[in-house]
């Protein structure tokens, strides 16, 4: 049986194509071989990764101004890469540390300019998104993280600044529409809402690269990739075909318009029932709720224990809280069906009822 999976990621992907996948690793459309086996030079991989590249453009609305690419190392290089691609050594970037992530982000850019850490929630342990902030004049570009994986915050509204934003969007890309004229770059591992381990999604507007004095590895170069399509190298064939057929998925569902109500409607029924519960407490502030990762306490140890055991016996998974933070953190991305938060409310209520 299926379990339901609120794991943060590696995370659910739709049933569908993980079926077509599986098919594909075994006979990729009846040419009697598997997609694990062929070149990436070939024109059926070709066909694929502009597949993703165009409806990656389709579904966020971005221009040809930008190249998608499908790299390798984990949106954790990207934090290093951004600054090194980006920041020249005597120039500044701004940065809004709001969780464990954005926090390595800073540390990793430091390395290659001055990092300006114009806001931050830390103090509070990351329980909301400061808003109130001042860029200094000379900023070359301002940081984000959307979405906090780990505090379970989200960015609603994205600041409205006079310089390109870089953002981490792991956890949040292609849940809602996005404004691209606001960003100078978006980067995302694919592990989240796109697809498995194993590739990281850049999306940069190709004017602010290429720009620096500093000597840049070929591999770690935007503009390599740029100009290769994100086909420098061999790229990881199965993650960006599973990639795709996702992006497929989620533009029968409708786009990231749709998908965005449908995220709404499944984040608020959770957080009602938490807010309702005796026996539960939500983690952090409500303005600044996410909606992908929903995290949230027992009111007692015992009761903390009491309901991941209820968890195990009911099929749910993966919704142990970070291991620095405790509690409970739901994972509801794109593919997580609106049953199984149903079934994860009903097991609540339940959990309640039964403490009498
Ligand atoms: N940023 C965010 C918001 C994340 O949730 C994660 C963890 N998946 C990372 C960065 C690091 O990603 P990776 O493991 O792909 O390096």
């Amino acid at each position: 049986m299926k379990k339901h999976n609120f794991s943060s990621g590696p995370a659910i992907l739709p049933q569908s194509v993980m079926e077509e996948a599986a098919k594909a690793v075994v006979d990729w459309n009846n040419m009697g071989l598997s997609i694990l086996e062929i070149s990436h030079r070939s024109k059926e991989f070709t066909a694929v990764i502009e597949e993703a590249q165009q409806l990656t453009k389709e579904l966020l609305g971005i221009s040809d101004d930008y190249s998608v690419l499908f790299l390798t190392g984990g949106a954790s290089s990207q934090f290093f890469m951004t600054a090194m691609n980006l920041l020249g050594q005597d120039e500044t970037a701004c940065y809004i540390d709001t969780g464990n992530w954005s926090f390595k982000a800073i540390e990793e850019a430091s390395q290659f300019g001055n990092i300006d850490v114009i806001a931050s929630s830390k103090d509070q342990k990351y329980v909301y998104i400061p808003k109130d902030f001042s860029l200094p004049t000379n900023a070359k570009y301002l940081h984000i993280t959307t979405n906090n994986t780990v505090q379970g915050t989200q960015f609603h509204q994205i600041p409205d600044v006079n310089i390109p934003i870089v953002a981490d969007m792991s956890s949040d890309i292609f849940s809602r529409p996005i404004d691209i004229e606001k960003y100078g770059l978006i980067y995302a591992g694919a592990q989240k809402n796109m697809g498995p381990a194993g590739t990281t999604m850049v999306i940069v507007r190709k004017d602010l690269v290429g720009k620096l004095e500093r000597d840049i590895p070929t591999m770690l170069d935007y503009t390599t990739h740029i100009k290769k399509g994100s086909m420098f190298n061999t790229p990881p064939v199965f993650p960006i075909y599973v990639s795709m057929l996702t992006l497929r998925w989620l533009k029968n569902q409708g786009g990231v318009k749709a998908i965005e109500q449908v995220n709404i409607a499944k984040a608020k029924m959770l957080y009602d029932e938490i807010d309702r519960n005796s026996c539960f407490r939500g983690r952090v502030e409500k303005d600044d709720r996410s909606l992908m990762n929903v995290t949230f306490f027992a009111e007692t140890p015992e009761l903390e224990k009491a309901f991941l055991e209820v968890c195990e016996q009911e099929a749910i998974s993966g919704i142990k809280g970070y291991r620095t933070i405790g509690g409970f953190r739901a994972s509801i991305y794109n593919a997580m069906p609106i049953s199984s938060v149903e079934h994860l409310v009903k097991v609540m209520q339940t959990f309640e009822q039964a403490q009498g």
